[in-house]
């Protein structure tokens, strides 16, 4: 068989999904690559579905960072099957099939493609993203601080890779966890390096990704933030220790927002971007509602989409399509079967008074109304708009006031369709955003 998955050199902000079965969905490569020479750093996420601190950090590298010297290439969504599933692993944990795994295991090219990544000449060190319960901590404590726990370490199976550039894992691992504490104002967030010795006989870390890396020479690392922090808590640790490690190689980068818990929880909960069909439809679905209903779709022929987000999945369920974001549940999209007609690209808006020439398959922001102008040939149907008689709604003046409440994307009540149509041909969506209109 053969297995697709996709490389993707960073660009746009707009990723290209298939729409599968859940079981189907493959990870995705993301190579933010600068110009000036360096080491290359490959981050996971997702090795185990349940551990949303980790894929969403490494979500947000490839969405929020560029790079300016080095390379930074990001695996989000290693295991995308059991992420969308909340799972930690539906075929099992997928971080104990390193070592042997069989060729008829569902997870066997997944496993078999992330190594060859992991064996790429180009990578440098692997940093492995997981959330851990509890605290690390050395020495007994109390049941939830204590040695058998992982939440908050940075994980090692040995103190060094001899012959190895960034073979000094202990050092390595020390000062980056030392960098991080610096910042960490609380003393019992503090992370802690746990070496698990796993070569002198630890059975479960033999078959895991970082051990595979170490005997293949490369230097290789988990970090464990802890399952007692929400999930945008655990992502900011991990992003100040993935930070570290650039730091302590000397890859630079700048990043679209603060390292704060809000600013981060602010990126996590507002990045749901889905455009259908070449960008023809597009929906900010940050807050949509759970399900939305009569969204145009292409007769014979499969959904096309693309998306803000590397952990956005949209399954077909046969009667709807379900749209996921890593482990949440963002809407179900129940389709109305139409031909496509490419005929329109653009159309003019009055928004707020002012003449716009406005691209399909994007969003408008409206303070107060707007007035699609009349497109001889097309109609024009605002969904929630009614007007006894009025069949086209071009060249009439509109104010949120004037639609249905419930026919919004949104829970606030604050994005509307516009579609258009040429006969009963659907030619594409423009999104009307009313967030700035602080009175509705
Ligand atoms: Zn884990």
């Amino acid at each position: 068989m053969r297995y697709l998955y996709f490389i993707l050199i960073v660009a746009s902000m707009f990723f290209r999904g298939a729409y599968a079965d859940v079981e189907k969905l493959k990870f995705s490569l993301h190579k933010l690559e600068s110009s000036q020479q360096g080491p290359t750093i490959l981050v996971i996420g997702g090795i185990q579905g349940d551990e949303p601190g980790g894929f969403n950090a490494a979500s947000l590298l490839v969405t929020e960072y560029s790079i300016h010297s080095g390379n930074v290439w990001v695996v989000p969504n290693l295991n995308f099957p059991s992420i969308i599933h909340r799972s930690r692993g539906i075929y099992g944990d997928m971080n104990r099939k390193f070592a042997d795994i069989k060729p008829d295991d569902p997870e066997y090219d997944i496993v078999e493609k992330i190594k060859a990544i992991i064996l790429d000449k180009r990578v440098d060190i692997v940093l492995n993203l997981h959330d851990g319960s509890g605290f690390y901590r050395p020495v007994y404590i109390d049941k939830l601080h204590n040695a058998s726990r992982w939440g908050q370490s940075v994980i090692i199976d040995q103190a060094e890779l001899p012959d190895v550039k960034y073979g000094n894992l202990q050092q390595l691992a020390d000062e980056v966890a030392q960098h991080v504490n610096k910042i960490i104002s609380r003393k019992n967030h503090w992370f802690a390096v746990k070496n698990t010795h796993t070569r002198e006989g630890d059975r479960e870390m033999e078959k895991t990704l970082t051990y595979f890396a170490i005997q293949h020479q490369r230097p290789a690392f988990g970090v464990e933030a802890s399952k007692s922090f929400l999930t945008h808590e655990r992502t900011l640790f991990h992003l100040q220790i993935v930070e570290a490690f650039m730091q302590k190689l000397g890859i630079e980068y700048t990043r679209g927002f603060n390292l704060t818990s809000r600013a981060v929880k602010q990126r996590i909960d507002n990045n749901v971007k889905l455009a259908l069909y070449e960008n023809r439809i597009f929906f900010d679905m940050a807050r949509a509602r759970a399900r939305l209903s009569y969204i145009p779709m292409r007769k014979d022929s499969p959904l096309e989409f693309s998306s803000s987000n590397p952990l956005v999945a949209v399954i077909n369920k046969k009667r709807y399509y379900q749209v996921r974001y890593g482990n949440r549940h963002v809407t179900r999209l129940h389709p109305e079967y139409f031909e496509f007609d490419d005929s329109l690209q653009n159309v003019k808006l009055e928004i707020d008074g002012v003449l716009h020439e406005v691209k399909l398959g994007t969003a408008v922001k409206v303070l107060d109304k707007f007035k699609v102008l009349p497109l001889e040939g097309y109609r024009i149907n605002v969904i929630g708009f009614r007007r006894k008689g009025v069949r086209n709604e071009s060249g009439l003046l509109i104010s949120r006031n004037d639609i249905a409440r419930r026919f919004s994307v949104d829970k606030s009540a604050k994005f509307y369709r516009v579609e258009f149509y040429r006969g009963n041909r659907f030619c594409g969506m423009v999104l009307v955003d009313f967030t700035s209109n602080s009175r509705v």
